[in-house]
């Protein structure tokens, strides 16, 4: 079989890109290695970042999904700030009917999809077995890595893979919890080691979960997170945890060879908020337009323009609040401003990401910035 890009992985990146190129009449195949896949993800995404790919309309009354209007933050120490959303609201996904129905949008643009797993890459030709055994041979012009933070692209190339924080969730039945509406968001060391507790109310169930740098701390984390949330009404023993990785943003090539990178694979998930759904939608939207435009050093230059600013910002955040409490709380407190919840509405709700926003945000926090010493965008 030939092709002129093969897609590895059919996440929310690699069904966006392979549409984008067939939308552009690009000869594209998509492998994914387990058509019923459903990642361990808390599925949320702005409804502003759907509309901009123009696809709400189109998963209206297609799938189903949760409609969240509030947000509530709860600091370490002080009391709880609750946020309701202006301007959009968090759609919640099952993620095996979301990642299904962005594949069917790529068959439609004309994309052919394999359920089959990426075994092997000599130059251009690429080995695949399908879930009957079969083995395929498959060789492309380019290959979109977009197989997620455990990446076999990366483990067959011998080239490294972005770093990562581990999760650990859990569904949660809804007699346990009647905020439908409200996505809830814990901050504290007591049980999220440089991450944050959630309780995110799906569509038939709620996540729970809560995240750590290192997998030995996940057990006692998430236990302490169900006590303190829960106060002793649920048992976590009676349920089914599940441990994920999820990538650290931070600075990897775009391309290597004819590999590209978008997603996961490339690390594209936002610090502190750990949005990873429309990053990678629009890794992909930027690294197909390279590919259309045959200049893949575009991809780069697309992302930097639109995130390069906002991704370091939160970055140097991160690193200076998480691990200490007390920062955490300070940093959380200044979310009781109004023109600061503004602010987060635009950038994070909105998806309102031109640069005209950053130098508001800094000043906003102008005060928090001064105490990081060597704060500095690069
Ligand atoms: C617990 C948790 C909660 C999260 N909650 C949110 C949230 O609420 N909102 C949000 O925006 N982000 C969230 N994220 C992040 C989000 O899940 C990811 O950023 C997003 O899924 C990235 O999409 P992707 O397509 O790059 O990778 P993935 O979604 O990981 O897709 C990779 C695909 O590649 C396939 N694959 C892997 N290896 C092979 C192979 N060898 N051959 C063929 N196919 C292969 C996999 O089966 C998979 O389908 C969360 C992550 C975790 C772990």
């Amino acid at each position: 079989m030939q092709c002129e890009v093969l897609v590895v992985g059919g996440g929310p990146a690699g069904s966006t890109a392979a549409r984008l190129l067939a939308e552009k009449g690009i000869e594209t195949v998509l492998i994914e290695k387990d058509l019923t896949f459903n990642k361990p993800c808390g599925g949320g995404i702005p409804s502003a970042g759907l509309k901009e790919f123009n696809i709400l309309n189109k998963l209206q009354n297609q799938i189903p999904f949760n409609i969240v209007t509030k947000v509530k933050i709860f600091p370490p120490f002080s009391e709880p700030i609750e946020v309701s959303l202006q301007g959009g609201e968090i759609l919640i996904f099952n993620r095996q009917s979301f990642d299904s129905f962005m594949r069917k949008l790529a068959e439609k643009s004309g994309v052919k999809i394999i359920e089959a797993e990426l075994i092997n890459i000599e130059n251009s030709k690429l080995t695949v077995r399908k879930k009957t055994g079969e083995v395929l041979e498959i060789y492309s012009k380019y290959i979109i890595a977009a197989d997620g933070v455990n990446s076999r692209v990366c483990s067959i190339k011998g080239w490294s893979k972005p770093e990562y924080y581990w999760t650990v969730s859990l569904h949660v039945l809804e007699n346990f919890i009647d905020t439908k509406d409200t996505c809830e968001f814990w901050f504290g060391n007591s049980h999220a080691s440089f991450f944050y507790s959630w309780v995110f109310p799906g569509v038939d169930y709620f996540s729970v979960g809560t995240g750590a740098e290192d997998i030995k701390k996940l057990k006692t984390l998430i236990d302490n997170f169900v006590e303190k949330r829960f106060a002793g009404k649920l048992n976590i023993n009676s349920f089914k945890l599940r441990a994920y990785k999820i990538p650290k943003w931070g600075r990897r090539s775009f391309f290597k060879e004819n590999v590209i990178f978008c997603g996961d694979t490339l690390g594209t998930v936002m610090p502190i908020s750990f949005e990873g759904i429309y990053y990678s939608m629009k890794s992909a939207q930027f690294a197909s337009e390279a590919i259309v435009q045959k200049d893949l050093n575009l991809y780069k230059k697309l992302w930097d323009e639109n995130f390069l600013k906002q991704f370091s910002i939160m970055k140097k955040f991160q690193d200076y609040m998480f691990g200490n409490d007390e920062r955490i709380d300070n940093w959380l407190n200044i979310h009781r401003n109004p023109a600061i919840q503004e602010l987060a509405m635009a950038l994070w709700l909105r998806k309102e990401h031109g640069s005209k926003l950053i130098p508001l945000y800094l000043k906003a926090f102008g005060s928090l910035i001064s105490r990081i010493a060597t704060f500095k965008i690069k």
